[in-house]
């Protein structure tokens, strides 16, 4: 599979590393086993991770239980704790700055606050909590971002909830103040990476997904085979786009009748106030009614319409895991089971398959962590092997097309 003994070398590390993520701290002996690497190369790739400060290997607690009854007590290899990565997650109400260990399972310092609506207040907001948090000159900045992002072009393509963001070269501005180059991750995608990264029975390959969140915005992102999906455009996932039959909302993309405008959190709240007839009822209010009453069929109709178009994914792409995230799962422990009989009538996996509907917190940091780890802490060798002039490829019509 592996054409170069370094390609082999960073696939090994990069799944040394994805194990420690997802499962903590581990004996060298327990990553050896469950790697199947033998013990001296797994030993090595374990020194390769600890001298690039990506795993530490940090001496026992003091704690009497972690100590056997003989003999020197047990070395764990862990996530780094003391190596930290800049974040900017970029949200449609509020915006944080962190500075955050390796180590997901730590907090570092953080600074949020709602969002400016022009781009100068944003970069100010953020640059001044940047200086704040002490957040010293890095390699990469990691950016959390909502809407449509080619993320090779480090540009945001659409952004119908955030469109300040819209702006060319946002991206490298917001990195420059942190003197580092971008890494930017579509928030939704953010979200599955981290759903992956956290399921630690079910390392790639084998697994698939498709993950919708329900925000301020609506979105999905689909795992396929281990792999995050991506199309020849970057709009995968954007499910929440979709057209729903009889919807007349208008839709802030400048369309009319998308998913989102029934179950983001602002659709969910004006068919909410449309029941009521209470036209100032507060979120807080929603969460309560639905808590005492229960799944109305004001609810059960937006609930319904995100099934069928979560039936039309699954049935395209072949999986039988759904995962879902945000508000709309957190309104009523009945949100998931309802989910998951009307997804098994609108698609057709009933007859070929299980189906789950898992209910998931958001692991954005997680998957942010996951990402830079794949392109930028342990990235793909890229390998320069000479080709003779004779056998070079002519540019191919996909090139050759672009501007
Ligand atoms: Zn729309």
């Amino acid at each position: 599979m592996y054409a170069h003994p370094s390609q082999l070398r960073a696939a090994n590390r990069r799944r040394a590393f994805r194990l420690l993520l997802a499962r903590g701290p581990l004996s060298r002996a327990d990553l050896a086993r469950a790697t199947g690497l033998s013990p001296m190369t797994a030993g090595k790739i374990a020194d390769d991770l600890i001298r690039d400060r990506l795993v530490e290997e940090p001496e026992p607690g003091d704690a009497p239980s972690a100590r056997p009854a003989m003999g020197r007590p047990p070395r764990n290899l862990a996530i780094s704790s003391t190596r930290h990565l800049p974040i900017v997650e970029l949200g449609v109400r509020s915006t944080a700055v962190m500075l955050q260990p390796l180590d997901p399972t730590k907090q570092g310092p953080s600074i949020s606050f709602p969002t400016p609506r022009s781009i100068k207040s944003l970069l100010a907001r953020v640059d001044s909590a940047r200086r704040r948090l002490h957040i010293p000159p890095a390699d990469v900045l990691l950016i959390s971002v909502p809407g449509v992002l080619d993320a090779h072009a480090h540009r945001v393509l659409c952004s119908p909830n955030l469109p300040i963001i819209e702006q060319p070269g946002f991206l490298h501005r917001l990195a420059d103040l942190f003197h580092a180059s971008p890494c930017a991750v579509q928030e939704i995608q953010a979200l599955a990476l981290g759903h992956q990264a956290h399921t630690p029975a079910d390392l790639p390959p084998h697994q698939s997904f498709v993950l919708m969140d329900f925000g301020d915005g609506v979105g999905g992102a689909l795992v396929a085979r281990g792999q995050l999906f991506q199309g020849s455009l970057p709009m995968s996932g954007e499910l929440g786009h979709t057209g729903v039959h009889g919807n007349r909302r208008p839709c802030v993309c400048g369309s009319i009748g998308c998913l989102e405008t029934l179950v983001s959190r602002q659709g969910l709240l004006s068919s909410f106030r449309q029941h009521l007839k209470r036209p100032n009822a507060s979120w807080q209010a929603l969460r309560a009614h639905v808590a005492s009453r229960g799944i109305e069929p004001w609810l059960a109709r937006s609930i319904d319409a995100a099934a069928i178009v979560i039936a039309g994914a699954i049935n395209l792409v072949g999986t039988q895991d759904v995962v879902l995230t945000g508000d709309l799962p957190d309104l009523h422990p009945d949100v998931g089971p309802l989910f998951e009989r009307r997804i098994l009538l609108h698609s057709l996996i009933s007859r070929l398959g299980r189906l789950t509907c898992h209910i998931a917190p958001r692991r954005r940091i997680l998957g942010l962590i996951a990402a830079a780890a794949d392109r930028v802490l342990l990235p793909e060798p890229e390998l320069a092997e000479p080709v003779p002039n004779a056998q070079l490829p002519h540019a191919s019509p996909a090139r050759a097309t672009r501007p």
